[in-house]
C-alpha cells in the first residue's frame, strides 16, 4: 500500500512551494493529498494551484485580494482566509502529518511555532525562524516531540549523513556555498554592482531575497546559525568552503577523520522529496547524477574580507541571545533597500554591523521580545538606508 502524506504548504506561490507541487505531482510511489496553500500576495497562482490540488483551504495573507480568490474558487469546497493571523489557524488543520514552511524571512515564525505547538512534522525551508529563534524552537520542538527535517540542501545534506551516527562522534559541519554570482571578486569590483548582476546566480534558481543573500554571502551565514540549532553544534566546529559546482552539497567530518558527502545536482526537487519522504526514502524520478559531468570539482577558502556578511553571522552565532534575530532584521531591510536600488551592495554590511553594535543585547529572549528587537531593529535599518 502506498504511504499517505498529507501536507499543509505555508509559502505555495515561492520557489520552493512551487518545487513542492511539482514534487508531489512527479512522486508515484507516495499518496499525497494536499490540505492547505497560503500566498502572500500572488493571489492568481494560488487561485491555480487551489484548483489543481483541492486543499481544504487557502490563505492570502495580503487582504486586498481575498473576494477575487473566493469568487474564483466558488462552489470548489474550498475554505477561503486571509491576513497573516490565519497562517498561525490553518496549520491546525487536524489531518495534516507535514507543514512545509516555505515562507520568506521573519514572517515564518509564528506559523512555525503554531505548527509545532499541535504536533505537525515540520519540513524547514523557512531558514529566518531558526536564525532568529533557534533556542526556541529546538526545545518547542524537543517538547512536543516534533521532528524538523530540514529542506534547505546543505542542511538536508547533513541531516542524512548524520544518519545512524551518535552526535559525540561529530567532529564538524562542513557547510559548502557556491560563492553567488561574485565569487573571486574583491570589494573593488563589488562597488558599482547592479541588482541584475546579484540577481544572476550560476547554479541555483531561487527567490530574490535569497538571490541576494547568496551573493552576499549572508545566506550561508544564515546557514551557519540554521546548522548550530539543527544539529546541536558549536559554531566554532561549523566550516565553510566554497565550492563553485554545488554537486557536494554538504558533508560532515567524523572525530575519526572521515568525511561523509551528500552529493547531486542543484536541484531543490531532492531536499524537497527527501524531507516529504523520511524516514524512508522513496524512488524519485528525479535526474541520476553522473560523475562524468563533472569531472573536476573545487574547492576553496571563502573570503571573508570581501564578503563581510558572512563574518557577521559568525559573529551573531557566537555571540548568540538577540545578535542573531537583529542581524536577520537588518539584514531583510538591506536586502530590500538594495532590490529597490536605494543602497549599494557594500552598504548592506555597513548597515547590519551598524545595527549589531547598536541594538540592546538580550541575552535570553522570548518570543515577545524577539518581535520587538525585530521592529526595533528594522526601524534603526530603515533610518540608515535613507
Ligand atoms: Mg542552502
Amino acid at each position: 500500500m502506498k504511504k499517505k502524506v498529507n501536507i499543509g504548504i505555508l509559502g505555495s506561490t515561492g520557489s520552493i512551494g512551487t518545487q513542492a507541487l511539482q514534487v508531489i505531482s512527479d512522486c508515484e510511489t507516495i499518496d499525497y493529498s494536499v490540505d492547505f496553500l497560503t500566498a502572500n500576495n500572488n493571489f492568481k497562482l494560488l487561485i491555480q494551484q487551489a484548483i489543481k490540488y483541492r486543499p481544504k483551504s487557502v490563505v492570502i495573507a495580503n487582504k486586498i485580494h481575498v473576494e477575487e480568490v473566493k469568487k474564483q474558487l466558488k462552489g470548489l469546497d474550498i475554505s477561503v482566509y486571509s491576513g497573516v493571523s490565519s497562517l498561525e489557524k490553518v496549520v491546525e488543520t487536524e489531518t495534516t502529518n507535514v507543514v512545509l514552511t516555505a515562507l520568506v524571512g521573519f514572517s515564518g515564525l509564528k506559523p512555525t511555532i503554531s505548527a509545532i505547538k499541535c504536533g505537525k512534522k515540520i519540513a524547514l525551508a523557512n531558514k529566518e525562524t531558526l536564525v532568529v529563534a533557534g533556542e526556541l524552537i529546538m526545545s518547542l520542538c524537543k517538547k512536543e516531540g516534533v521532528p524538523i527535517i530540514p529542506v534547505d540542501s546543505e542542511h538536508s545534506a547533513i541531516f542524512q549523513c548524520l544518519q545512524g551516527e551518535l552526535q559525540e562522534h561529530v567532529g564538524s559541519l562542513i557547510l559548502t556555498a557556491s560563492g553567488g554570482p561574485f565569487v573571486g571578486k574583491k570589494r573593488g569590483d563589488l562597488k558599482n554592482i547592479h541588482v541584475k548582476d546579484a540577481l544572476n546566480h550560476p547554479n541555483w534558481e531561487m527567490g530574490a531575497k535569497i538571490t541576494i543573500d547568496s551573493a552576499s554571502l549572508m545566506n550561508k551565514g544564515l546557514e551557519v546559525i540554521e546548522a548550530m540549532w539543527l544539529f546541536d553544534i558549536n559554531a566554532k566546529n561549523i566550516e565553510v568552503v566554497v565550492h563553485r559546482q554545488s554537486i557536494v552539497h554538504s558533508a560532515v567530518r567524523f572525530i575519526d577523520g572521515s568525511i561523509v558527502a551528500q552529493l547531486g545536482y542543484p536541484d531543490m526537487k531532492l531536499p524537497i522529496h527527501y524531507a516529504l519522504s523520511f524516514p524512508q526514502r522513496q524512488p524519485s524520478n528525479l535526474k541520476k547524477f553522473d560523475f562524468l559531468d563533472y569531472p573536476n570539482l573545487s574547492f576553496e577558502e571563502p573570503d571573508y574580507k570581501t564578503f563581510k556578511n558572512l563574518s557577521l553571522a559568525f559573529l551573531a552565532a557566537k555571540k548568540g541571545g538577540s545578535v542573531p534575530c537583529v542581524l536577520n532584521a537588518a539584514n531583510e531591510i538591506v536586502v530590500q533597500a538594495f532590490l529597490e536600488e536605494r543602497i549599494s551592495f557594500l552598504k548592506m554590511s555597513d548597515i547590519i554591523e551598524n545595527c549589531m553594535e547598536k541594538i540592546n543585547f538580550v541575552k535570553k529572549p522570548d518570543l515577545k521580545s524577539l518581535i520587538d528587537i525585530d521592529q526595533e531593529t528594522r526601524f534603526l535599518a530603515k533610518s540608515l538606508t535613507k
